[in-house]
């Protein structure tokens, strides 16, 4: 019939939904407080949740202590104050099965809400009561008088006085406008039909108006491809992008030198550490530059393959950087190094003896005179060849014979202008980056947050470790069993670390809370122990004179803020207390964890809470698993995307439907396709329709970017 091409998204934002029929000047503003202004906008709009009316629980069959859902009708509601001036509003439903009371603390206007004749689902926990059934707080979504099996329940909001069922009705008219035409599909067909992924119209019809709970989820497996197709392509436009005009080094890579070091080391390596070198070669032997993340648990052994990838570069004759976060890192990392590297030689044509010694020197901003002189001295004329540091080793004012290859510890403080330094730093040409974390992120979530990077990930440990105990102590009775197992340890010729409460709200206060921790301490359950205090307000002398005499053994104890959680290495150390540890973060309790377990000793972490009623799930998922990448997944699912969202530069909060924990087949579905679709095609030319997607869908860096392209 129509002649007209399909609807695109491009189109359907262009509509404004005042368009449609009973939408004025009031409920315009009323979307509008939604982020609700175009059509796009709606049909995006998607339900909060379905409610099957055919496959509902009935109130006759609730069990108490157990969530469920329910459909009912109001039969009376009555608002009144409990005795502590709390609102307390009763509500008594029905359904054919039985009655129910409904109770609402805090909630006064569900009275204004909840009339009576009134249709509502309620979902949550049902309790006996005085001899009935009850629930308390629910969530509760107004059906209003809808029909059909399965009724969409979408985001509502009193003050915008906004219900379900105007939206369902709005977004039924822009689909049924929109049917005539069609809405545009531009994933390529072969896409679809190796994934088995219904067309996008299609898809959004039955998100809306599903006639079954599985058509609901092929719709939505549909829409969050999409959605994480177009995340994906953009980062895989921009990685070949990069790879396309960033000219790097081809590096020699089955060369004499890694050889050496490697037959050198006092172990074998592991698979893990065997494969992500192989990777990183593979890399660094071609032209283009290398954007590597190294994901590895602590304790996993990445330094090896740190210094695999730097003497890699110098046996090519180029240059290799370390940078480390912060000084007293750097100046461990120059320390365990040298160490790993002990008298290795590289091999020199040019000399008569066909080796000379490694040089490899320390850059930090604590380097300073004739030192410092020296050391830029070498790095320009290219005699030194691994330079260890903090940012600085990239600063102005540094030259480098020629950097070939860079590995950052810690990926969150090394962003985009740090790269973007790199290429000033190597006549012309881009080094290979290595970015290593210790922070493990799920692989999928990895894909979509650090989507232009790749990632190896070193998922074994090395042998023979003595695993980790981690145990609760909830409350001061067992608190005490913790500083008794603490003196046990020191007597036995171990130290141990107390991590102080966190204090996220304000630097001054953590330092004197760590301040009294300590104090306490040394005149109470710890006192005739040798005690020492760090914390972030010490001048870096104070803090390296106290890590100093804690790591040659003259501290039974050091009593610390969460400065100590990356980095310090002290084998002998074989008990970690933490101190109000519900306050902590899993991933940040994981790591301060690892500063523990890296002797021949067995370890044992103690997890200090003030006394809990009921679970603590992460301080229990802690105690549950010392594996990274599970607290990783528990992680998020207990915190959602949100967080680790936000750590994400840009573009990602276009993910409505998908979800990184629920869907990681999907991710890596929708990133392989966008690595075929970009192949094949580097420019989209042939796929107008989703480059404008892209255009239309991302934030103005990601736009910028796309403009480049
Ligand atoms: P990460 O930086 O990943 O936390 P490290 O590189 O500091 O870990 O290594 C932790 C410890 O494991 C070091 O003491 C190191 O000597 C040791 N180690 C590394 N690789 C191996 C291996 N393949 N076999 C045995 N021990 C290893
Ligand atoms: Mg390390």
């Amino acid at each position: 019939m129509s002649e007209r091409p399909a609807i695109t998204l491009r189109d359907l934002a262009a509509i404004d939904v005042g368009q449609l029929r009973g939408v004025g000047e009031k409920k315009r503003a009323s979307l509008a407080a939604f982020d609700i202004d175009n059509v796009l906008d709606l049909l995006t709009t998607y339900p909060r949740r379905w409610v099957d009316r055919s496959n509902e629980a009935r109130i006759a069959d609730l069990v108490p202590g157990e969530e469920a859902l329910v459909l009912v009708t109001v039969r009376s509601v009555s608002a009144r104050r409990t005795r502590n001036r709390r609102s307390m509003v009763n509500v008594n439903v029905g359904d054919g099965s039985g009655r129910m009371q409904v109770v609402f603390f805090n909630q006064p206007w569900r009275e204004r809400q909840l009339k009576e004749g009134l249709q509502i689902a309620l979902f949550g926990k049902a309790d006996t009561y005085r001899g009935g059934l009850q629930m308390a707080n629910p969530i509760v979504d107004l059906i209003g008088d809808r029909t059909g099996r399965i009724v969409p329940i979408y985001p509502q909001s009193e003050k915008a006085q906004l219900n379900t069922w105007e939206l369902a009705g709005w977004i039924e008219e822009a689909l049924r406008r929109s049917q005539d035409r069609g809405i545009a599909d531009p994933v390529p067909e072969q896409v679809l039909r190796r994934l088995e992924l219904v067309p996008r119209g299609e898809a959004f019809a039955t998100i809306h108006l599903p006639e079954t709970m599985r058509d609901k989820e092929t719709a939505r497996r549909r829409l969050a491809f999409d959605e994480l197709l177009r995340v994906q392509l953009v980062l895989v436009m921009r990685k070949r992008e990069l790879e396309r005009t960033e000219q790097g080094i081809a590096h020699t890579v089955d060369g004499e030198l890694v050889r050496r070091f490697h037959e050198a080391l006092p172990y074998p390596l592991t698979g893990a550490q065997e494969r992500a070198i192989s990777e990183i070669e593979a890399d660094l032997a071609t032209p283009q530059p290398m954007h590597r993340l190294l994901q590895g648990d602590v304790g996993a052994g990445k330094t090896v393959v740190a210094v695999s990838t730097l003497l890699a570069a110098v046996q090519g004759g180029h240059q290799g950087a370390l940078m480390a976060p912060t000084e007293v890192l750097a100046e461990q990392h120059a320390a365990g190094v040298s160490e790993l590297l002990g008298d290795l030689k590289v091999p020199d044509p040019g000399n008569l003896f066909g080796d000379r010694p490694l040089r490899v020197e320390l850059l930090t901003n604590r380097v300073t005179g004739s030192d410092r002189k020296d050391v830029l001295a070498g790095l320009a004329d290219g005699t030194v060849d691994i330079a260890i540091g903090t940012h600085a080793l990239i600063q102005e004012g540094v030259e480098f014979a020629s950097l070939g290859a860079v590995v950052v510890d810690e990926q969150h403080r090394f962003g985009v202008e740090q790269r973007a330094a790199l290429r000033d730093k190597s006549d012309g040409h881009v080094p290979d980056v290595l970015v290593m974390t210790a922070t493990p992120i799920p692989r999928t979530a990895a894909m979509t947050v650090y989507g232009d990077l790749d990632v190896s990930v070193l998922d074994e440990l090395p042998p023979g470790r003595t695993p980790i105990v981690t145990k609760w102590a909830n409350g001061p009775l067992l608190e005490t069993e913790v500083w008794n197992d603490v003196r046990l340890e020191v007597d036995a010729g171990r130290q141990a670390y107390v991590v102080t409460p966190l204090i996220e709200e304000s630097d001054k206060l953590e330092v004197s809370s760590a301040e009294e921790t300590y104090q306490r301490l040394v005149d109470g359950e710890l006192s005739g122990l040798r005690l020492g205090l760090l914390h972030g307000r010490l001048t870096a002398a104070e803090k390296e004179m106290t890590m100093d005499l804690f790591r040659s053994g003259q501290l039974d104890v050091l009593v610390a803020t969460t400065v100590i959680e990356v980095g310090v290495d002290v084998p002998n150390a074989t008990v970690m207390v933490i101190l109000d540890a519900d306050r902590f973060g899993i991933a940040q309790l994981h790591q301060l964890r690892g500063r523990v377990g890296r002797g021949q000793h067995p370890s044992t972490c103690w997890l200090v809470t003030q006394e809990h009623d009921g679970g603590n799930p992460r301080v229990e998922a802690l105690v549950a698993s010392t594996d990274g990448f599970e607290l990783a997944e528990v992680d998020l699912d207990l915190r959602g995307e949100g967080t680790l969202m936000s750590t994400a530069q840009k573009g990602r909060s276009d993910l409505k439907l998908a979800s990184l924990r629920r869907d990681r087949e999907l991710v890596e579905q929708a990133r392989a396709a966008a690595f075929a679709i970009v192949d094949a095609d580097p420019g989209l030319s042939e796929h107008p329709v989703l480059l404008d997607e892209l255009d239309l869908l991302f934030t103005d860096e990601d736009e910028g970017f796309l403009a480049k392209s």
